[in-house]
């Protein structure tokens, strides 16, 4: 079935609300009140509550489309055709109502007859113990039993709170979406079965300590990735030229005057801005401001790495804050308060990307220099004391120093790295102590100034000021 992303999302909830669902809007990407969870990475997270029985749900049955950020993802943007920082999960979730039975029934009526899936495509994993599932998928859904794999990674967890056994549906997506490995089945790390969905059978929740203590009741919570269903329903190769995310890549094609399609370093340049794109205007939309900590330092490695991969384009200019307009008008049809905020956000986005314009060139030029001393002199580690130089005179998150050695086949010496950060740390308390009540008025010329370590959290006052 041919759909635009715009409607798969508003079907997967019609589809739920018709089976008694509530539906409710995304949380933010900020943890309400979970210090173990830096943004939101599930459609579950923010219900974790609901599972553990500490508070009531407004209903049994909840389905949401919920805004996603995973950091850990990265490095795969762009390399696979599957990976975002920022992705839509879609979810339903029983909290203590139905279980197993009825979650797998839905996902494959849903799948297979709403979206029109080919059914003999679709592949099963479950957890290696889980009986109870192969009945089902096997007796009632009529999976053959080759096509339904055990596995032990199938236990899904993320950080402490509810978890448990869980069932995957992939697609084959055939041979030549393949590594052509002779091993290449499900669960293999190409983009041949595409994983779409996830069907949690919630019934643990986990401590701190890493115990496993049966929950009162059974739930259900299941993920599924909205980039990747549009992709196989408009018959895309990635995520990324799906409705989603295309307008973003065809506008930063045009900008830097190249074509998408014709080399993978390009190809790779446009999806990491695509993507990014996206990230940066949802998680400023939500509430994080650019700084050197926590949520709002993946905000700056995200902005920073997506100035960079404009670079290796051949945009020299601030470009950002139009492909904050494109991403927005793609979102703000699920979710409106980004085009209230559009404003706001592009403020911020320009206010960092001029900053760090400001000072990229000369580092990286920096940069090169010392790769190219090194690699005279036979060396591949390149030293912490210069990243970290790199870092704290030119902004270059310590990740971005490690990525571009990486294509030089340079590794980072981060031990030194942190040390040279312990010791600049150590020197600005010393310094904050000598002048116990000095008001901090960070450089507004886009250096960062000893005044930033001694406040990290002075860039975003900064960024607040101005917009004030
Ligand atoms: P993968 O194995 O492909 O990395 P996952 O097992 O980490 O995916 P889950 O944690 O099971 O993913 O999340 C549920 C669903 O969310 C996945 O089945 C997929 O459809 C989607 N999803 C997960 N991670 C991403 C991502 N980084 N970008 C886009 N969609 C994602
Ligand atoms: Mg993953
Ligand atoms: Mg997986
Ligand atoms: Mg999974």
């Amino acid at each position: 079935k041919q759909l635009t992303g715009n409607e798969l999302r508003k079907m997967f909830l019609d589809f739920f609300a018709s089976k008694d669902h509530l539906i409710q809007p995304s949380s933010s990407l900020i943890p309400e009140n979970d210090p173990t969870l830096l943004l939101i990475g599930a459609g579950m997270a923010p219900f974790k509550p609901f599972f553990t029985g500490k508070m009531k749900p407004p209903h049994p049955r909840i389905s949401t489309s919920q805004k996603c950020v995973r950091t850990g993802d990265i490095e795969n943007v762009g390399r696979t055709a599957r990976h975002h920082t920022f992705f839509e999960m879609l979810g339903n979730f029983s909290f203590g109502d139905y279980f197993k039975k009825e979650a797998i029934s839905w996902a494959w009526e849903f799948l297979t007859e709403y979206l029109e899936l080919p059914k003999d495509k679709l592949w099963i994993t479950i957890h290696t113990s889980d009986d109870e599932a192969f009945d089902i998928w096997h007796n009632l859904i009529k999976i053959p039993a080759e096509r339904i794999i055990r596995m032990e990674e199938n236990f899904w967890e993320i950080g402490p709170g509810p978890c448990g056994p869980c069932s995957e549906i992939h697609i084959d997506l055939g041979e030549e979406r393949g590594c052509g490995k002779p091993d290449c089945m499900v669960g293999c790390d190409c983009d041949r079965y595409l994983e779409i969905w996830n069907l949690v059978f919630t019934q643990f929740d986990r401590d701190e300590a890493g115990n496993y203590t049966p929950l009162a009741k059974k739930n259900i919570d299941t993920g599924a990735g909205l980039e990747r269903i549009a992709s196989v329903l408009q018959n895309k190769r990635s995520n990324f030229e799906t409705d989603l995310l295309y307008p973003i890549i065809e506008y930063t094609a045009k900008l830097a005057r190249v074509t998408y399609g014709q080399s993978d370093k390009i190809d790779v340049s446009l999806k990491v801005i695509a993507d990014h794109g996206r990230s940066m205007t949802v998680m400023i939309g939500d509430g994080v401001l650019p700084s050197n900590e926590g949520r709002g330092y993946v905000l700056r490695r995200i902005l920073r790495r997506a100035v960079r991969h404009g670079r290796l384009l051949g945009i020299e200019k601030p470009f950002l804050t139009e492909i904050v307009d494109i991403a927005a008008n793609i979102l703000a049809e699920a979710y409106p308060d980004i085009n209230d905020k559009k404003v706001y956000i592009k403020k911020v986005i320009q206010l960092e990307e001029e900053r760090f314009h400001a000072t990229l060139a000369q580092g990286i030029e920096l940069l090169n220099k010392h790769v190219q001393e090194l690699a005279q002199a036979g060396k591949k580690v390149f030293d912490g004391a210069m990243a970290f130089k790199l870092y704290d005179t030119f902004g270059f998150p310590w990740e971005l120093t490690e990525e571009i050695l990486n294509e030089h086949t340079m590794s980072l010496d981060k031990q030194g790295f942190d040390q040279a950060m312990a010791e600049q740390r150590e020197r600005a308390r010393a310094a904050r102590q000598d002048s116990e009540e000095r008001v901090v008025i960070p450089d507004l010329s886009g250096l960062v100034t000893e005044s930033l370590h001694a406040n990290p959290d002075a860039e975003s006052a900064k960024v607040v000021l101005i917009l004030k």
